[in-house]
């Protein structure tokens, strides 16, 4: 069986840790779109989550999502000027 952190520890791409992790949404609360970890979206029993660009605390807590307001998963084909760019900013 292969496990979430098999995957991780295993060979990889960045690009592929990346979706591992997390997963792109179109919020529209803001009209852009934000990576969702995935361990928060697997969560049934929440509504509300953050995107990967208030965990630096860039953001302010309030910038909390609704499911309801999430689109599908989007992957590459997405528009990608839409896309937040403290989410999607390099790694240091
Ligand atoms: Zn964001």
């Amino acid at each position: 069986m292969t496990t979430v952190s098999d995957e991780v520890t295993g060979e990889r791409s960045p690009a592929m840790i990346e979706r591992g992790l997390f997963a792109v949404h179109f919020w529209a609360g803001d009209t852009r779109n934000h990576r969702y970890p995935r361990a928060q979206l697997q969560d049934e029993a929440r509504d509300t989550f953050s995107p990967g660009c208030t965990r630096d605390g860039v953001v302010i807590p309030a910038r909390w999502a609704f499911r309801s307001e999430l689109s599908q998963e989007l992957g590459d084909d997405r528009d990608k000027a839409q896309d937040c760019r403290a989410c999607f900013r390099r790694p240091r």
